[in-house]
């Protein structure tokens, strides 16, 4: 017997569930690409992407993953030779570190470890040291998917304007947008990048970067830009094509359609309300299970700091993966593996594990993931503290 069959769950933190009504839009035809329905489709979803991100500034859109969003972001405002600074939190920050590089710019990074998220202070101090102004942007990660960190633009954006330094202001919200609250012009972020397969519920494919008047200015003086990277068309596109560098990513577009008429149906505001109500009914129930020498900790300590689409928990030596393996196979639920998580007691990070819960996501889904990991840790034999399912229960009940 299996108990598997049924509805599986995917509770990884991208990609994520996709809603029935952006498959279902994915399923047709191929288009004209050059007349007709997609292009006026275009008009339209522009804006409404900019209001995802709370936002006046341009979008460029790329057919890649968030990978891409990280090299095209970069490719446009730095070149070989220059300088950013990155704000390590995680597995992620390191990433975006490491595409710099590639891309022969110098990323002197400050590791804020993997539990405390960004210090400003640390930051304005480095800012301040940078007295010939030589860093040409910030990074950093909205949330960092590996440790699950919030972290909070603006006292970033705080320290750099105490700083009087003129760099630029990068966020990686890939794992965040259509899930935190994020509101890019009022923070003040100048360059906010993410992909189309978590908060926004769309396959992996589509990455957006966002483009401040800023970081616009920033493009121009550049003195050679990588054609495909290059910002410049795709954000003011003179005939459809231009917004993709050649041919449209047709599929995904009708998806994204479908995806921004639900996040707007629903309204911003309260899609940021509801991920920040699932994630503490799943904060509650994890405490729960961690009192009463219980093994199960996630991993931020600080509510404030934790994401409220990604949760990182460890249950001791071993046991992250073998809970994994029994919620996939008994269950139904998929669990994200620990990712750079691993310490001496754990050489290989197999302690740890992630809960998915960014996008299309409710109260059963979360509340049945909630009870399938309480099965899950009884039948490996886990010890965990009691009450867990009434906890997560009473904050959805009380919402
Ligand atoms: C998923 C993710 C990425 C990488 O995106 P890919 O689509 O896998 O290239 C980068 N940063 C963050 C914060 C992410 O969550």
């Amino acid at each position: 017997m299996t108990l598997a069959a049924g509805r599986p769950y995917l509770a990884i933190p991208g990609p994520s569930v996709m809603p029935d009504a952006v498959l279902a839009a994915m399923h047709q035809p191929a288009p004209n690409i050059y007349e007709g329905d997609i292009v006026a489709m275009m008009q339209g979803m522009v804006p409404d992407l900019k209001k995802v991100a709370m936002t006046e500034a341009k979008v460029a859109i790329y057919i890649a993953n968030g990978h891409g969003a990280w090299e095209a972001s970069l490719s446009n405002i730095a070149a070989e030779g220059d300088k950013v600074l990155v704000c390590v939190t995680g597995r992620f920050g390191h990433g975006w570190a490491d595409m710099a590089e590639g891309l022969g710019i110098i990323a002197d990074k400050i590791d804020f470890g993997t539990k405390d998220g960004i210090d400003a202070a640390r930051l304005e101090e480095a800012l301040r040291a940078d007295t010939a102004h030589e860093y040409k942007a910030v990074l950093f990660s909205h949330v960092d998917t590996a440790t699950s960190l919030l972290n909070d633009p603006r006292p970033l954006r705080a320290a750099m304007d105490a700083a009087g330094h003129p760099a630029l202001l990068m966020a990686d919200c890939i794992a965040s947008m259509g899930c935190e609250e994020f509101r890019m012009d009022a923070w003040g972020v100048d360059i906010a990048v993410t992909g189309s397969q978590k908060g926004l519920m769309v396959p992996p494919g589509l990455s957006f970067v966002f483009v401040s008047p800023k970081a616009e200015a920033a493009r121009k003086a550049m003195t050679r830009v990588s054609r495909y990277w290059d910002w410049t068309n795709r954000i003011d596109p003179a005939a459809f094509y231009q917004f993709f560098g050649g041919t449209a990513p047709t599929h995904h577009l009708f998806g994204l359609r479908a995806s921004l008429d639900i996040l707007h149906a629903e309204g911003m505001e309260q899609v940021w309300k509801r991920h920040d109500t699932l994630a503490r009914a799943i904060w509650a129930a994890c405490e729960a299970w961690g009192a009463d020498n219980g093994a199960l900790r996630m991993n931020v300590a600080d509510p404030a700091k934790r994401s409220h689409a990604v949760t990182a928990l460890g249950l001791g030596q071993r046991n992250g993966a073998a809970l994994r393996q029994w919620v996939a196979q008994s269950a139904g639920v998929t669990l994200g593996i620990g990712l750079g998580m691993e310490t001496k007691e754990d050489p290989k990070g197999e302690g740890f594990f992630r809960i998915g819960h960014m996008g299309h996501l409710n109260a059963h889904m979360v509340l049945g993931m909630l009870g399938t990991l309480e099965a899950g840790m009884q039948a490996i034999g886990v010890h965990h503290g009691p009450g867990a399912l009434e906890a997560a229960a009473r904050i959805i009940a009380k919402a």
